[in-house]
């Protein structure tokens, strides 16, 4: 399929999964073309799920900044580090005894998935240690949390990404940065639950009823949305202004500027496309 929307188009394509931070928003701010490219591609039907390594927020705390910007979204369409770091835990593991690092959010999210999480410093052994993005993470969790691994706990992490890029771009430390602390601190590798790896694409894909074979991403971190989405078989686009050759980035399928491209893509038909 990724042939055949290279051959028609982006009019191809069935089903868009996007990236937010950097991609939609930008701290507070809406990206440039955020809201007509989505109400554009809902107008001609194509189910759109949003993919967010954000393990600090629910989904509907994301809907409601997405809202409040004017961009239309629920819930329902909003696949989070968050909420599925849980799921999965439970899909290949069952219910879990978990010591756990993370929002509010994290921790309501990962007991709504049929965990029993103990308190901060809470001691007994449990199956995994667990991180999300933690904003009162401390030199005690971290003594906590590794010595559960070096008792014989897994090292699960709601995602691998260092930082996000926060208002006017300035970078703001996120989950891999406290994973990596944990890494070192335990001297074991974590698990990773978001993007890049599969996982958050094939949920995103089946709540909407989508394929990945007709299906294409939209981010701004070509390490995560790009080569994950890619890997998972779909077809890229890559949001970027940084002028990287395409040629030295080879799992984007399409690299673009602003998303107002998209807009223009659709209005001009798959045939008189360049992709
Ligand atoms: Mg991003």
């Amino acid at each position: 399929m990724s042939g055949e929307i290279k051959a028609r188009g982006l009019s191809a394509i069935r089903t868009w999964l996007f990236d937010l931070d950097g991609t939609l928003y930008r701290g507070g701010e809406p990206m440039q073309g955020a809201r007509e490219a989505l109400n554009m591609l809902r107008s001609v039907g194509n189910p759109i799920q949003f993919v967010t390594n954000n393990s600090r927020h629910s989904a509907a705390e994301i809907a409601s900044k997405l809202n409040g910007m004017g961009i239309q979204a629920s819930s329902s369409d909003i696949v989070t580090a968050t909420e599925y770091t849980g799921r999965y835990l439970r899909e290949r593991h069952g219910c879990l005894k978990l010591a756990a690092a993370g929002s509010d959010a994290f921790l309501v999210a990962l007991r709504k998935a049929g965990h029993h999480v103990l308190e901060p410093g809470e001691k007994g052994a449990v199956d995994a240690a667990v991180v999300g993005l933690d904003p009162t993470f401390t030199y005690e969790k971290l003594e906590w949390l590794s010595q559960t691994v070096a008792a014989g706990a897994m090292l699960i992490a709601a995602n691998a990404d260092a930082f996000h890029p926060g208002e006017g771009g300035s970078p703001v430390p996120e989950t891999g940065a406290l994973a990596a602390a944990l890494e070192t601190a335990s001297n074991m590798k974590a698990t990773y639950v978001g993007k890049p790896e599969p996982y958050l694409f094939h949920c995103a894909l089946q709540r909407c009823g989508g394929e990945a074979s007709s299906a294409a991403m939209v981010g701004d971190n070509y390490d995560t949305d790009i080569t994950g989405a890619k890997q998972a078989g779909l077809y890229t686009l890559w949001l970027t202004m940084s002028g990287i050759p395409a040629e030295e980035r080879p799992m984007a399928d399409k690299v673009i500027r602003s998303l107002a491209e998209i807009v223009q893509g659709m209005r001009h038909g798959g045939d008189k496309l360049e992709v």
